[in-house]
Formats: structure tokens, C-alpha cells, sequence
């Protein structure tokens, strides 16, 4: 075993610090998520949880860690993610001599959901299986406004065979009126829901051709990504955002042109049954998204204050994909919501804040900790957000303390109060201060 040594072992000039290493900081690209902000990131969760189960999902939770191959397999060799943005390694068992395991940290979630739904033959419990996440997600990306190497997603998936009814574009409806529901519920305004069809695997290879044929011509006035993406991946051509390439991209053929007669009538109907239930959507023939497996319907919601990162969500249909991981025949829809900027939109349109404690409890005088534990655990029973404050404070420092941390009331708990069970409850607010039973302090502060 080699020995650590620490490096760095702090300035000469200082000798307070001369044993001090240096502070060891969060990994590029990951951040702490720190109070009061977390308060929104719960009130998000909640609002999910409490929504999805409306629309009868229940939560699954799949490993971070999975199998490179599963992402290889699913999302695609030739995507962004697999190519250049997985955190993967060769995990080494025991010995230097034993065969290794590459493993990845997921950089999405539907791979993992689908991987779960084969091995644990999910297929055969009654009807669809509609299952939620809740987690993070790696990608050795650019770290910068709204992107992140470990970023949150929010997911859904709803998957089964098709007798179960799993290909009906009613489904697709479904999980888009949940999106936007979602999004109304949390008061974010200003959403666009952007939709497109990129057709079923046969449609696919038609249009690719018709892409490759057209590109040809043009590949060469373009950026170097598009030249790469000409030859492996020609619809990621699409998604191009260089300026000088838009106009070129336009006159591509279009991939409505290309869908066969039922995918044609299934994108007719997910956008009739949209427009009776009002949830408003725009075409955007441009949208392909950046995972291989999608089929059919394939959407995005954005928003205005996200800037350049304008994704809010994203998902789609995925067809074949239980098959190429090697599971039976089962068509699903799904989509992934980016909590980090979702997050971020909210605190953009609203700034939802903590809600502040009710009471902050000052206990004056030596012994009083004690009647202070006991008041305290009777009024957080009752629902009351209780601060406990310590009996060596000073009166003045426990108000001071009770203002700073923004409690709204100060609760002072001294010997003659707790005698006469009548105590003194100011407001912080209004500097109002009542005399109130030990009875009537809940309802007082609530
Ligand atoms: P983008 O175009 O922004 O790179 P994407 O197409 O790679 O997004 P998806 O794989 O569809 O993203 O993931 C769904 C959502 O997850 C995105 O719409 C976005 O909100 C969020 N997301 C993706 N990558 C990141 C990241 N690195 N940091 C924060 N959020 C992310
Ligand atoms: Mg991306």
C-alpha cells in the first residue's frame, strides 16, 4: 500500500495555518444544492409525486451504476452521450488477472427502466406498466448555465406489450396532458410544447437515404460537426444550432414527407386528442432528439428563461427498443425532465422561497432547556415549525437570533411562564407582543 501524502501543507508566512491543507472542492461540472434552495427542488418532488399518481404511476428506482453495454445498446454508439459524454470505466475485479467489467454511471434513465422491466419480466403484471424516476444523471459535458455533469431528471415511462393497449397514440396524449398539467400545476407560463413524428425504423432508413442523398450536394459548406454527423448519424444534422448552417438545413427534406400511412394516422391522432383536451403544440420537423431509440412521437417542452439550455424536457416513443435489449416485444413512451433547470425556471418566474420557521423558542435562563424541549415537541406534533434556541443566550440574542434566521414568532420560556403556563409570544413582524396560554400558542402561530 502506497502511503497518501498530503501535498500543499499551507503557507509559511501564517503560522496558524501551517498544518492547514488546502480546501478539497466539489468535482467540475457538480454542484451542492444547498438551503434554501432545496426547499424548491421538494416542492417540485412533491408536486411530481403528487401529479403522477394521479395518472396511477408508482416510483421505480434502477441503479446508477449499469453496464456500459446497456447505453452502448439503447442510446446509441454513434449519439453525443455514448461517444463523448459517458463517465465509463473498466472495473477490475480482485486481481489485475481477472476479466474486468465496463461499467457506467447512467447519463438517462429509460435504458435502465427498460433493462429493469425485462429482467424482472415486468410484461407479465396486468396491463401497462407506468413507472416514474426521480434522480441524478452524469454527462462529461461543457459545464456551464443549466448544464451540468451530474444533473437531475425527472422521468416517466409507460411500456407493455400491445395488447395491453402500449402503442396507442392515446397514451402519447396522456403522458403530454400530464406534462403540461404538470407545468400549469407548478405555475410555470410561458411553455412550449414542440412535437414531431420521426416514423417508425422503415421511415427511418427512407429518409436517411433521402437525407444522405441531399446532403451530398451541400455536406461541404458545412460546419465540421454536420460533416461528421453527414456520414455517421445524418439525422443529428438536424439538430445543428450553427447559424450559417440553418438555411442550408432547411431545404433538407422533411421527415413528414416520410412517415408510412400508420404513423402517419397515429401523429394525426396524438395531435387530435391534444387539441380536444386543450393542451396547445407546435410542429417542429427539426426535432429528432439525441438518443437513437426514439420512434414515432417525439416532443420537447421549452422555455423562454432558460437561454441558450432552452430544454426543459424531452422524450418520445421507443418502440424497438426493448428488443434490442434483447427483452420481448413492448412499445413505450417516455420522457425526462431536466429538474436542474426546471428548478431554475421557477425560481426565475416565482422565487418560491423556504416556508420560514413559525417559532423560534428562546428558553431564558439556566434549567429552562428543559421546558423548552418539552414545548417544542408538543408544538411540532401540532404541526408547528419549531427553531430551539439554547438557554445560556442572552434575551436580546435569542430575539436577534429569531429575527436573522426569519422566524416568525419568539417564544420567550422562562420560569414565572412556565409556572404560570401563560407565555409571552411576539410577533417578529409586527413587534406585537401577546401573553397566550400553553394551549393557544399553536393556533396563534400557524
Ligand atoms: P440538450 O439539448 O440540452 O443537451 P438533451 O437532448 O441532451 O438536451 P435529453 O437527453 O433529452 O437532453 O434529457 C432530457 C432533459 O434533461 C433535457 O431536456 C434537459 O432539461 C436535461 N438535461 C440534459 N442534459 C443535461 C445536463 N448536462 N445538465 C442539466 N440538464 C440536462
Ligand atoms: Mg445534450
Amino acid at each position: 500500500m502506497q502511503t497518501i501524502q498530503l501535498l500543499n501543507m499551507g503557507s509559511h508566512s501564517s503560522q496558524k495555518n501551517q498544518f492547514m491543507p488546502n480546501p478539497i472542492k466539489s468535482v467540475r461540472g457538480t454542484r451542492d444544492l444547498l438551503p434554501p434552495e432545496t426547499e424548491t427542488w421538494n416542492v417540485v418532488e412533491s408536486a411530481v409525486r403528487a401529479l403522477f399518481r394521479l395518472y396511477n404511476f408508482q416510483e421505480i428506482r434502477t441503479p446508477i451504476l449499469e453496464d456500459l453495454q446497456l447505453f452502448q445498446r439503447s442510446v446509441g454508439e454513434e449519439t453525443d452521450i455514448v461517444s463523448k459524454e459517458m463517465f465509463a470505466w473498466e472495473d477490475r475485479a480482485r486481481a489485475q488477472s481477472e476479466k474486468g467489467q465496463w461499467l457506467a454511471l447512467r447519463p438517462e434513465n429509460t435504458a435502465g427502466v427498460v433493462r429493469a422491466y425485462i429482467e424482472h419480466k415486468m410484461w407479465e403484471r396486468p396491463g401497462l406498466q407506468r413507472v416514474y424516476y426521480i434522480g441524478p444523471q452524469f454527462r462529461r459535458e461543457r459545464p456551464q448555465r443549466g448544464r451540468y455533469r451530474q444533473f437531475y431528471q425527472i422521468g416517466a415511462e409507460v411500456i407493455g406489450p400491445s395488447s395491453a393497449g402500449s402503442e396507442s397514440p392515446s397514451v402519447d396524449a396522456e403522458v403530454l396532458e400530464m406534462l403540461a398539467s404538470l407545468l400549469d400545476k407548478l405555475g410555470i407560463q410561458g411553455w412550449t410544447l414542440e412535437l414531431n413524428s420521426v416514423g417508425c425504423a422503415g421511415d427511418r432508413l427512407r429518409y436517411n437515404e433521402a437525407l444522405q442523398k441531399a446532403l451530398k450536394d451541400v455536406v461541404h459548406k458545412m460546419c465540421a460537426d454536420c460533416q461528421r454527423r453527414a456520414v455517421t448519424n445524418p439525422l443529428r444534422v438536424l439538430d445543428c444550432k450553427v447559424p450559417e448552417d440553418q438555411p442550408i438545413i432547411e431545404k433538407l427534406p422533411r421527415m413528414s414527407d416520410y412517415l408510412d400511412e400508420p404513423c402517419r394516422a397515429h401523429f394525426a391522432e396524438v395531435q387530435k386528442i391534444l387539441t380536444a383536451v386543450g393542451v396547445p403544440f407546435k410542429l417542429n420537423n427539426r426535432l429528432v432528439r439525441g438518443l437513437d431509440y426514439y420512434t414515432r412521437t417525439a416532443f420537447e417542452f421549452t422555455h423562454g428563461a432558460l437561454g441558450a439550455q432552452n430544454a426543459v424536457l424531452g422524450g418520445g416513443r421507443y418502440d424497438g427498443l426493448s428488443e434490442s435489449l434483447g427483452g420481448p416485444q413492448a412499445p413505450g413512451i417516455g420522457f425526462a425532465i431536466g429538474e436542474d433547470r426546471l428548478v431554475m425556471t421557477l425560481q426565475e418566474s416565482s422565487g418560491t422561497a423556504a416556508r420560514p420557521a413559525d417559532v423560534y423558542i428562546a428558553p431564558l435562563g439556566a434549567g429552562m432547556n428543559l421546558a423548552a424541549a418539552q414545548l417544542a415537541r408538543e408544538l411540532r406534533r401540532q404541526g408547528v415549525i419549531v427553531t430551539l434556541g439554547d438557554e445560556t443566550f442572552k434575551l436580546k440574542k435569542s430575539l436577534e437570533t429569531a429575527s436573522k434566521t426569519s422566524a416568525r414568532f419568539a417564544l420567550i420560556v422562562g420560569e414565572n411562564e412556565v409556572n404560570s403556563g401563560q407565555f409571552a409570544l411576539k410577533n417578529l413582524g409586527t413587534g406585537e407582543q401577546v401573553s397566550v396560554a400553553r394551549e393557544g400558542i399553536a393556533a396563534k402561530v400557524k
